[in-house]
């Protein structure tokens, strides 16, 4: 099924199509004889290879040792381990986190405020970036974990995470970074981030869905999610999802080669499109613009209409996008991060999200710079609300 050659895909935050040499790569572990890695016979070790070439790739990409990487489910799991798994081990002093975090943090952390911990949500600007002082204020020896986001998925607003984890390093806090957002478009280093777990993910970087990893920092102590046998160093118990783990190690390698001119495309073509519609539509604010943003994400409010009308009325038109994050997609209930920033409810829940990636080119931008005036014009002429 490759729906994505007849229509424009700009939904690249929620997932990003698979490459064909991803799938080139997959395939042998999916044929055939396919063994188990932690089995000794001929099968069994060609499986382990696959497994240690992709771990090989990842910490070559995140410039950490290959025993820091740990194979997960994907990033969900990985930021539920980062902030169950880290919070447990230093005591019941406070999370602090922020409070624009993907739903996996804000839930994980939900989870253990509904258990008796203390959380704190450390607001943002309008821009949608922490504030470092509020975070500054929150943080003590006593504090159990920091997690913070390296971007934010519905606005790309790029948090400051290197002087976040500055700040827990001199307390000794432990510090995740939810780089879900970042690894594949922009350099994740850990060390440079002063963290000591990282979550990414392989669906977001044209690898397979339903596989990601944490990176843990030599010398972190973190309690294991899984419990089974010895996988993973005995911290993820599970036979390994090996043809998954080998497309993410593949998926990795062909980012990590065209980090800069990656990006530089998506600003240009980010820059065409929010430009384009600026120009086509009155009442047309982008979010979080001025602030430091990832270069293919653009949240574009358009007054007086639904984000979920809009997004229907482009799919019709072949277009692809999404309202808020994908994964709120579907709720009535305008985007935290939107009003975190301080956005009215009504101009939050008119927000929609372009996300760019690998396949799009300036024709599909200015394709779209024709279509959305088309669609949000007949919606605000239909619109309850007031124009
Ligand atoms: N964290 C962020 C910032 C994300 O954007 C996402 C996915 O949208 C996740 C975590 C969850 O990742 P996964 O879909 O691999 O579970």
């Amino acid at each position: 099924m490759s729906t994505t050659d007849t229509i424009i895909y700009l939904d690249h935050n929620a997932t990003t199509p698979m490459k064909p040499l991803v799938l080139d790569a997959m395939l042998p572990y999916l044929e055939g004889a396919s063994g188990n890695p932690s089995s000794i016979h001929s099968i069994g070790i060609q499986a382990r290879r696959g497994v240690e070439e992709a771990r090989a790739s990842l910490a070559s990409a995140l410039s950490c040792a290959p025993e820091e990487i740990h194979f997960t489910s994907g990033g969900t799991e990985a930021d539920n381990w980062a902030i169950k798994g880290l919070s447990a081990v230093k005591g019941a002093g406070r999370i602090v986190t922020s409070a624009i975090e993907h739903h996996a943090v804000l839930h994980s952390c939900q989870y253990l405020k509904d258990m008796g911990r203390e959380v704190i949500y450390v607001p943002v600007d309008a821009h949608g970036t922490l504030d470092l002082e509020v975070l500054e204020a929150n943080l003590d020896e006593t504090t159990s974990l920091l997690s913070i986001m390296h971007a934010n998925n519905e606005t790309g607003s790029l948090q400051p995470v290197e002087e976040a984890g500055r700040m827990a390093r001199e307390r000794g806090i432990p510090f995740h970074v939810d780089a879900v957002q970042t690894f594949g478009k922009l350099p994740v280093h850990p060390s440079q981030l002063n963290a000591d777990a990282v979550s990414i993910s392989a669906h977001k970087i044209n690898g397979p869905k339903g596989v990601g990893a944490l990176y843990v920092g030599a010398g972190t102590t973190i309690e294991a999610l899984m419990h089974g046998g010895e996988h993973e160093g005995g911290l993820r118990a599970g036979t390994e999802n090996v043809a998954s783990i080998v497309g993410f190690g593949r998926a990795a390698q062909l980012c990590q080669a065209e980090l800069d001119r990656a990006s530089e495309r998506w600003r240009h073509l980010r820059d065409r499109l929010e430009a384009g519609l600026s120009a086509a539509l009155d009442d047309v604010v982008i979010n979080g613009h001025g602030g430091r943003r990832l270069t293919n994400t653009s949240s574009i409010a358009f007054t007086g209409v639904e984000s979920e009308a809009v997004v229907m009325g482009l799919d019709l038109a072949g277009i692809a996008v999404s309202s808020g994050s994908a994964c709120a997609s579907g709720l009535a209930d305008p985007s935290h991060v939107l009003l975190a920033m301080g956005l009215e409810p009504r101009l939050a829940a008119s927000s929609v999200r372009f996300s760019i990636g690998w396949s799009n080119d300036q024709e599909e931008i200015d394709r779209v710079v024709e279509v959305v005036p088309e669609v949000v014009t007949r919606l605000r002429a239909l619109s309850v609300f007031e124009n």
